[in-house]
């Protein structure tokens, strides 16, 4: 009690503008606090899955499939170099790098890209590194955004692509994929966009299209069709396409990943979006980038500059070896390139099986880490009016973080205001997690199933 009254006094002595104004004129007081709202701009976006969902996986403790990122150990050659990094006899690795990427980080990264693209990147002009692929999708947004422009964002979509186009001045349009068939089992394959519905949204505003592929969150890997489709109608409207790629290593067999960038005439309109979060199993350090043609990279450049300027020197060293090492063992089994999916791969399947088990439908992913499965045949064993969210996937959960001990992103939260009944009935599961994990969730699952 006692420390509380102290703590409140200390508070009080920490607002001394507010008090004393109070003293002088109350009206005041109420003006100020207005003057201090969110600005329009960002109306709106106030509410974050992640925020939330984080938070309620502190507080119940379930077993966390919800935010995606590995529970297991990254690999030893990236966090030996990090290390080696910090402690190195220069004392400059310690000090920032260059603003737009740290020299040993871009010409690897530049070497990569040339050779997958078959074209030569200037490492200078051609690839920005920024602070995690979220930095990357705002500088491309932000950098390319005036009042009135459009962009096309297919649903479900990685949530900040919409109140990152509203909070540039831009207008987002969405198509929704949508599974081509209702029963039976699905595969991200599945998931399609009309075609007629997509060309009638191109139109003289239209600055550009974000494309995810290996998409967040139905796993799909857009195929050579899908893409050059939306390849044609950007050429002919004259638009950009963000080509956010953060999962490109991680398709599993027989697909493969097709880089917009690669497609006929395309290189010269689209941003390509890459994690080292993501690559190397390593989301806290938070390095992303993006490559493109130097005009394009120019906007985003100055975006850069004056928001992050340079992100961690240390990181983008540990990074750069990391790449440097798995490009010489490139096509070999032991790359983690390739290694990681294949370690993935029997984690997926053991998920969707397990989810049948239990009655769910899910949508067997053919890229990234996640799996989306619709619940609604287990209406019946969970008390959605216990929960207070508008959305049934809130709701669900919710409930079974609190109730089963088990965490799960609700989808809606991947749709625009008017579409989110489309992710109402299905819950997405996070996979890149040790397989006694895998196994525990599965247990929970079965034991919840067969209470009474
Ligand atoms: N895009 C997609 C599709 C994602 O799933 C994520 C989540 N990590 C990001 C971008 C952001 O990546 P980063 O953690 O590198 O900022
Ligand atoms: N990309 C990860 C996911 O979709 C993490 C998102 C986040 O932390 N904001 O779960």
């Amino acid at each position: 009690m006692l420390a509380r009254v102290s703590l409140l006094k200390t508070i009080s002595r920490y607002r001394p503008s507010v008090f004393a104004l109070d003293q002088v004129n109350h009206s005041h007081t109420q003006v100020n606090m207005d003057k201090f709202s969110l600005p329009e701009r960002f109306l709106g976006t106030e509410k974050s899955v992640w925020v939330e969902y984080i938070q309620l996986a502190l507080q119940h403790k379930p077993l966390n499939l919800g935010q995606g990122f590995p529970d297991f150990h990254a690999p030893e050659n990236v966090t030996k170099a990090l290390a080696a990094a910090a402690t190195s006899d220069n004392p400059l690795l310690n000090q920032y790098t260059r603003g737009f990427g740290h020299p040993r980080l871009v010409n690897i990264l530049g070497k990569l890209y040339s050779k997958i693209l078959n074209r030569d990147l200037n490492p200078n002009t051609e690839i920005l590194v920024t602070a995690g692929a979220y930095e990357a999708l705002f500088a491309s947004i932000q950098g390319h955004t005036g009042p009135g422009d459009e962009w096309i964002v297919i649903e479900p979509f990685f949530d900040c692509y919409e109140p990152m186009i509203r909070a540039a001045g831009g207008t987002p349009r969405f198509i929704a994929l949508k599974p081509n068939k209702t029963s039976g089992n699905l595969t991200s394959g599945d998931w399609v966009l009309d075609n007629k519905e997509l060309e009638g949204l191109f139109n003289e505003k239209t600055k550009g299209i974000i494309v995810n592929t290996p998409h967040n969150p139905t796993g799909k890997v857009f195929t050579q069709q899908e893409l050059q489709m939306i390849a044609d109608l950007a050429k002919k409207w004259n638009t950009l396409v963000i080509s956010d790629e953060v999962y490109e290593w991680l398709v599993y067999k027989p697909y493969q990943h097709i880089r917009m960038a690669t497609l006929p005439g395309m290189y010269e309109r689209t941003i390509t979006i890459g994690s080292a979060g993501k690559t190397f199993s390593v989301t806290g350090w938070k390095i992303g980038w993006a490559y493109g043609p130097a005009n394009l990279l120019y906007n985003l450049q100055v975006v850069h500059q004056n928001t992050v300027y340079t992100c961690a020197t240390t990181l983008e060293e540990a990074i750069a070896i990391g790449f440097e090492q798995e490009i010489a063992r490139f096509g070999q089994p032991d790359c983690y390139f390739q290694s990681l999916a294949n370690d993935l791969l029997p984690k997926r399947d053991f998920m969707a099986s397990f989810l049948r088990e239990v009655g769910m439908n899910p949508t067997v992913p053919e890229g990234g880490y996640f799996m989306i499965a619709n619940w609604s045949a287990l209406a019946d064993k969970v008390q959605l009016s216990e929960e207070k969210d508008p959305y049934k996937d809130y709701k669900f959960t919710k409930w079974m973080t609190k109730n089963v001990g088990i965490q799960g992103i609700p989808p809606s939260a991947f749709y625009s205001s008017e579409h989110k009944h489309l992710g109402e009935e299905n819950v997405r599961y996070c996979f890149i997690k040790r397989d006694e994990n895998l196994q525990e969730a599965a247990e929970i699952l079965r034991k919840w199933k067969a209470r009474q």
